[in-house]
């Protein structure tokens, strides 16, 4: 059997920061992920990653004060105020490491770190490379992992977690190449797997977003939180959902009906485009739908008046996504835009060290909810949580190794995997057996198609309780499925099936918290309950799986400093 002190599963920016603190700390480490590390979805990411490093000229007297409000009040009074506290006041600490280590950011006429206004941001406060801000980041970490000589098992699937009496022993892992089935001991484990996209239709995600992190840990007993909250992103390509980053209404863009005019000015007359992702997403969504959007369906993000200079420096990316996939230069004509779906607030449950109450068993990134987004996250605040979170994830996996709990949790090791693994193999085989009559792409295609049409941007009991039976049915029909290829190796359609029943348990954890959510809540929008209830849901959603799909219980939500108020931009 493999071994290794500490186990990350995932190469993306909160996985590989997570790999050096752990090694850094004297750990012997490996990473495990299904793509090449650089091929993770933070590599996509586009415009930028908060920090108050007050560079900007109108931004002198930012401070981590400032943003931790900014973020707070962003996240409509959900994210527990001690967690956000962490987050932006390690902000500075970690971006002054990222440059130092060689990230090309974009810079200042005098050199310092470049920095753009964002939505939600009372200040332009978002550091930034060009609009490939996600590339710069994990290829400078990559580098370091690879300095370290941590060893990275690529194109390797977790499938389970292996959990006995409260303790993580390790995973179980199918190599892709070889199609082999592997038990990995480890010390501790920390997931950085990532977020659900592809959960939904009309995603911005990498399509190996599937939550299988998430799914996986949820099946071995790991609670999720706030699940219910999903990001839809305002700008999104019209008709394949590709991004358009923020930073192109950072740098100046427009919003822009059918009739021309800038409709934002009715839905948040000071921040006007740079409003919170939520407000704007529901806002263009709005205007389609009651006539004064563009045939088909979408509004215009406009970029003419910045002129050439500014796209061709600042959003380059974005200008060649645009011709390529549309045939539409920003430069002279304005682009085609829908809301697509593009983050998940919630994720597996755990505190600000990334403990999960399963010890030796830790998340960061996307996949964990710490919370600091709470109901609604603010625009660059994702890549700062996988660097500070993966850094304090591995920092506190190192310091359970080197203390008693890594030493318990060996003497039971052979015996857990063991088992685990016997449970695994019966599990993989009846997937790539499997000759039933259903198409597994059907029902991942009916699975997004329902999320988004129910679970969406707005929402209501009864289409949500629609949704849930859908959801439900295609639980019953996901042992019916027939596989169409039988190889061992590489064999994606087997992998993926394999995940496909995660995919359908989160699902149906989105959608059980969303209908037990009777409030309107940051992302979470009911036409039928339009007010925040501070009194009745001023709590987290834990969702426990069951053999009857989740049970839910509720937190308090940790308030420090910042009451709640009534949110308005
Ligand atoms: C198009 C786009 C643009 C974005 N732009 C920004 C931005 O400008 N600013 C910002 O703050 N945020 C942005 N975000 C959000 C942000 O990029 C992500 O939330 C963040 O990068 C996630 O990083 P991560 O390390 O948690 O996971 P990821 O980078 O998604 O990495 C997940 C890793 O887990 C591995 N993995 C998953 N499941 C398994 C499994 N079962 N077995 C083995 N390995 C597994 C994958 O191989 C991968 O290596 C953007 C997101 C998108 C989609």
């Amino acid at each position: 059997m493999i071994y290794h002190e500490v186990l990350v599963v995932g190469g993306g920016l909160a996985g590989l920061r997570a790999a050096i603190e752990a090694h850094d700390a004297g750990c012997e480490v490996a990473v495990l992920s299904r793509v090449h590390p650089v091929r993770s979805h933070s590599v996509a990411a586009q415009g930028g990653i908060n920090a108050a490093l007050g560079n900007h000229e109108k931004a002198q007297d930012d401070s981590p004060e400032r943003h931790a409000f900014d973020t707070i009040k962003g996240s409509d009074y959900l994210a527990d105020q001690d967690a956000v506290e962490i987050l932006t006041s390690e902000a500075p600490v970690c971006i002054y490491e990222m440059e130092h280590w060689g990230c090309p950011f974009s810079r200042t006429a005098d050199g310092r770190i470049a920095q753009r206004p964002f939505g939600g941001a009372g200040y332009p406060r978002t550091c930034y490379a060009a609009d490939k801000t996600g590339h710069a980041l994990l290829h400078t970490m990559y580098e370091q992992t690879l300095k370290r000589r941590i060893r990275v098992y690529e194109e390797w699937q977790v499938v389970s977690l292996a959990v006995e009496d409260g303790r993580c022993y390790g995973v179980v892992a199918l190599d892709l190449r070889t199609g082999a089935l592997e038990a990995v001991g480890a010390g501790a484990v920390i997931f950085a797997t990532g977020g659900g996209g592809r959960i939904y239709g009309n995603s911005t995600n990498n399509i190996i977003n599937t939550g299988s992190g998430m799914a996986v840990a949820y099946m071995a007993g790991v609670p999720l939180k706030d699940m219910e909250f999903i990001q839809f992103h305002p700008t999104s390509l019209f008709g394949n959902n590709v991004l358009m980053t923020e930073g192109a209404r950072g740098e100046g863009g427009y919003l822009r009906n059918a009739l021309g005019e800038r409709f934002m000015e009715k839905y948040a007359p000071q921040a006007m485009e740079l409003a919170p992702r939520d407000i704007t997403a529901r806002a263009i969504q709005t205007e389609i739908n009651e006539g004064r959007g563009f045939p088909g369906g979408y509004v215009h993000l406009d970029l003419t008046h910045l002129g050439a200079e500014r796209i061709m420096e600042r959003l380059p990316a974005i200008r060649d996504i645009a011709i390529n996939f549309t045939g539409v230069d920003p430069i002279y004509e304005p682009i085609p835009i829908q809301p697509g779906q593009h983050y998940f607030m919630g994720g597996i449950d755990t505190d600000s060290t990334g403990a999960t109450e399963v010890a030796g068993f830790y998340a960061a990134g996307e996949c964990a909810c710490v919370s600091v987004h709470g109901a609604n996250r603010l625009g660059g605040n994702s890549l700062l949580e996988t660097i500070v979170f993966g850094r304090i994830a591995g920092r506190h996996a190192a310091g359970y190794v080197k203390g008693e709990g890594g030493e318990a949790a060996r003497s039971g090791l052979a015996k857990v995997m063991a088992r685990v693994l016997g449970e695994t193999e019966k599990k993989v085989l009846r997937v790539l057996e499997a000759d039933g009559p259903e198409d597994p792409a059907d029902l991942r295609d009916e699975l997004r198609e329902t999320m988004f049409r129910t679970v969406g941007l707005f929402r209501d009991e009864k289409t949500m309780t629609a949704g849930l039976e859908k959801v439900h049915e295609l639980r019953e029909r996901y042992p019916r499925m027939g596989l169409r290829h039988r190889g061992r190796r590489y064999n994606l359609d087997w992998a993926r099936n394999l995940e496909l029943e995660g995919m359908i348990l989160v699902a149906e954890a989105i959608a059980a918290g969303a209908l037990a959510r009777r409030e309107s809540r940051g992302s979470h929008f009911r036409t039928d309950a339009r007010e925040r209830d501070d009194e009745s849901f001023l709590k987290h959603t834990i969702a426990r799986l069951t053999g009857d799909g989740p049970r839910l219980e509720y937190r308090p939500v940790t308030i420090t400093r910042w009451e709640p108020k009534a949110r308005t931009y």
